[in-house]
């Protein structure tokens, strides 16, 4: 992920690599709830997707172009397919709204 010159890639990959590894933490929490319910406290069941979903909405805040703020995660779910809108978060490599482009490396 840090050969590409993406936004993210640049500004944000331990923020991403955080909000991955915690969705795949309590995605799991919440499935071993789900399956295995005897085993687990009942309450684990209704805080493990709301963690969840709080690290969606975390990474959604955080992820924005340091130029003009537009949160990118949110413009892409707005503006993208349903099946294309991540890919397009990780790979774009320019905000659409103001321009903003991250330096290559021979400029840098
Ligand atoms: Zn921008």
């Amino acid at each position: 992920m840090s050969e590409s010159n993406s936004l993210v890639s640049v500004y944000y990959e331990r923020q991403v690599r955080a909000a991955v590894y915690l969705v795949l933490a309590f995605g799991l929490i919440w499935l071993a709830c789900l399956f295995m319910r005897g085993s687990f406290p009942s309450v684990l069941r209704l805080v493990a997707p709301l963690f969840l979903l709080l690290a969606v909405l975390w990474l959604g805040f955080v992820v924005c172009c340091p130029q003009c703020k537009l949160r990118l995660v949110f413009h892409a779910m707005r503006s993208q397919s349903v099946n294309s809108w991540l890919r397009w978060v990780l790979e774009t490599p320019s905000c659409l709204r103001c321009g903003h482009r991250v330096a290559s490396a021979s400029e840098l």
